[in-house]
């Protein structure tokens, strides 16, 4: 993980089976050539352009009509790792209701409302996307509290946490490629991973700076739509009630007005007109002030934005205070809820006695584990393992290692 990233591999090349459009034919306007031509033009100074990257780590041929960080978006979609997310827990297991948030669908709502404000702000749009699509690729079973049973059983081997472990994900463990192991993502999706891991950047491989515009983008809109998402769980749950959460002035001025304007209206619809307008209020204040701090700092290229003493995308002063008391009255009320606490609870407990059971005795690993166990040690072999697993693949296998009667 520490190679140095390749400069981008020669443009004459392309994908086998993909010829790049003649000149003159029709095609030509959605060549790959072409969308890398409008993004010099079209894109703003300080956005990312394409043609700009600093490559991959194995070169490859570029492909006729797909740019480097539109095949990064496709890569990440087609990924394993990618479609767990569809089991994994956002706020709520799996197994808890079908109409919940889960790490996929978190994902996509991330991805669609970056993609938006990417393109208002005359960003990388296609870089952004592949950094929203991926950035939650590292977690394993039943959310945070699954991370911190794995960083506590990890601590003497090395950590763990997700964004590292997502990083991990693309560069190491999926296996799709003949040539290499994992994604060979380029070299800013990897950053993005990089800036938000702990400890120092130059021991993966990056340097130390700001993340590009488009990280810091995803960053942003990761946060401000769990916000929105979260109560809308938590209150169709029945964990928190829209007047609880009225303490947080973000939210109860919002309430108030919906109830005030929509008396009749059926209760869950007052609800998910309050939660669309407080969405609707973190990103119009986002992008305003994001424009107005892009445009006061005179950055003029993505170089300008990593050697930025500040990061720059952010809402207001004065909303991000009422935004931040929105998140701690959440935290107060909904993530420290009786219900989730003792979920949590039961997480930690399965991925703690599922890791002793393995490392104890590394005789019980299957084949792939035991392989891999060979070549990292076992104690990094079954964290994989674990951060691998869906909550129910998780659930299964404490069920199968603990329960009497159940074939082992
Ligand atoms: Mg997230």
């Amino acid at each position: 993980m520490t190679r140095k990233p390749s400069r981008r591999s020669s443009p004459t090349g392309t994908a086998p089976g993909l010829a790049s459009p003649n000149p003159g034919s029709p095609l030509a306007s959605l060549s790959r050539a072409a969308i890398e031509e409008r993004e010099a033009r079209e894109l703003a100074p300080f956005a990312m352009k394409v043609a700009a990257s600093r490559g991959r780590q194995h070169d490859e041929p570029e492909h006729a009509f797909r740019t480097a960080y539109m095949r990064d978006r496709d890569r990440v979609i087609h990924a394993a790792a990618f479609r767990r997310l569809e089991y994994k827990t956002q706020v709520f297991v799996n197994h808890e209701g079908d109409s919940y948030r889960t790490r996929l669908t978190h994902t996509m709502e991330v991805a669609q409302v970056a993609r938006t404000l990417a393109r208002a702000l005359r960003l990388n749009e296609d870089l952004t996307e592949a950094i929203a699509l991926s950035h939650d690729i590292g977690h394993g079973p039943f959310g945070h509290a699954g991370e911190s049973a794995l960083a506590d059983l990890m601590k003497d081997h090395g950590g763990f946490e997700h964004n590292a472990h997502g990083l991990r994900n693309v560069d190491v463990l999926e296996r799709r490629y003949a040539s290499f192991r994992g994604l060979n993502l380029t070299y800013e999706v990897r950053e993005a991973f990089a800036m938000h891991a702990p400890g120092d950047k130059r021991a993966l491989g990056f340097e130390r700076c700001r993340p590009l515009l488009e990280a810091q983008l995803v960053d942003v809109c990761d946060n401000l739509t769990y916000t929105s998402h979260d109560l809308d769980d938590g209150i169709a749950a029945g964990c928190i009630t829209p007047e609880e959460m009225r303490e947080a002035e973000l939210w109860g001025a919002t309430w108030d007005g919906v109830v005030a304007e929509h008396a009749d209206l059926p209760r869950p619809l007052q609800v998910s007109t309050a939660v669309k307008r407080v969405l609707d209020a973190c990103v119009s204040d986002l992008l305003a002030a994001t424009a107005a701090r892009i445009g006061a700092s005179g950055v003029d290229s993505p170089e300008a934005v990593r050697a930025h003493p500040h990061l720059l995308v952010g809402y207001s002063d004065a909303f991000g205070r009422a935004q931040r008391a929105l998140a701690r009255r959440l935290h107060e009320r909904f993530y420290r809820h009786p219900r989730l606490v003792r979920m949590a609870q039961k997480g930690r407990r399965f991925l703690r006695q599922i890791f002793e059971a393995y490392t104890s005795d590394p005789a019980t690993l299957e084949r792939p584990t035991k392989a891999w166990a060979d070549e990292v040690g076992v104690p990094r072999a079954v964290c994989d393992h674990l951060a691998s697993m869906t909550d129910r693949q998780a659930l299964d296998e404490y069920r199968r290692l603990f329960t009497p009667y159940e074939r082992a």
